[in-house]
């Protein structure tokens, strides 16, 4: 709490009172705290990939090009830090338009379950044209109902590859990924289940903060950033909806969020 006095006197000089404005800042100092955190965030994500940036290019200037060993490596390394960076700022500049109000959402009604099947299509082409050590099964559980929402196709396309991305990051062994859709007459419930390593619950509690990652090492190396979450979060509450995890460590997790929706007969209903 910030205090400020003023005395009241009266024409003579006497003092007939005192007034005390108490000003609650405990909310301005979080957010100014937030603010440092986030920008010593920023710096040190960036300075871990151009330190490799730098010292990988020097060890090649110096004599490292010649070697036909060791130059494809440090070029692949070079190309994937660049990488990193490049969809880092992406990812930075996304969320300052976010905080700034700046972001307007090109909704459309679109049949979402079309959209998610053409999400997985994909992602399943993807996996089976990479020949990886580790195989995933995805399966669709979706409720037999057509459902429109209303929705920016891209940002949300963004968020749900986002959900499906970590379900493979962090599930070592494969597995089965599973994709649910749910409905009710307010909203509908996306889900991605994993059989993965799993969250504990103090981590799940902060797991939507940017940069936020539960081991900094194994998501630097799956090139991850610590903001993937926090873009999913703020992309589906513009939408209205809110987004939330249940998992059990070493077992797996779920990622949800639901939208709000309204189902095409309640509308006809309103019509008529
Ligand atoms: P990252 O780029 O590090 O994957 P995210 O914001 O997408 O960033 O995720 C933040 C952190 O949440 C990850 O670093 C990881 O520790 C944890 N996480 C996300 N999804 C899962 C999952 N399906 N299973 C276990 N941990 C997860």
């Amino acid at each position: 709490l910030k205090g400020e006095f003023s005395v009241i006197r009266r024409e003579t000089g006497f003092v007939t009172g005192l007034v005390c404005v108490l000003t609650d800042v405990t909310e301005q100092e979080k957010t100014d705290q937030e603010r440092r955190n986030f920008v010593s965030n920023v710096s040190h994500e960036l300075r871990t990939p151009l330190t490799s940036l730098k010292s990988y290019s020097e060890a090649l200037a110096d004599g490292a090009w010649q070697d036909p060993n060791l130059a494809p490596q440090f070029i692949d390394v070079i190309q994937s830090e660049s990488n990193r960076m490049i969809r880092m700022i992406a990812n930075l500049l996304d969320l300052s338009k976010i905080d700034g109000g700046q972001i307007k959402l090109d909704k459309d009604y679109v049949n979402f379950k079309r959209i998610v099947n053409h999400i997985l299509d994909r992602v399943e082409f993807t996996m089976a044209s990479e020949d990886a050590d580790k195989h995933y099964e995805i399966k669709r559980d979706f409720t037999s109902r057509e459902i429109y929402v209303d929705i920016d196709q891209d940002r949300m396309t963004q968020v749900i590859d986002n959900l499906l991305n970590n379900a493979i990051k962090y599930s070592p062994d494969g597995g089965t990924i599973t994709v649910s859709i749910r409905d009710n007459h307010q909203s509908v419930i996306f889900s991605v289940r994993d059989e993965g390593i799993g969250i504990s619950q103090a981590d799940m509690e902060h797991l939507f903060e940017r940069f936020y990652r539960v081991d900094k090492a194994r998501s630097r190396e799956q090139g991850g950033s610590g903001l993937g979450l926090a873009i999913s979060k703020e992309v589906v509450e513009l939408h209205g909806g809110n987004i939330w995890v249940e998992s059990v460590e070493g077992e797996g997790s779920v990622f949800n969020f639901e939208l709000p929706y309204t189902s095409f007969d309640d509308i006809e209903e309103e019509w008529i």
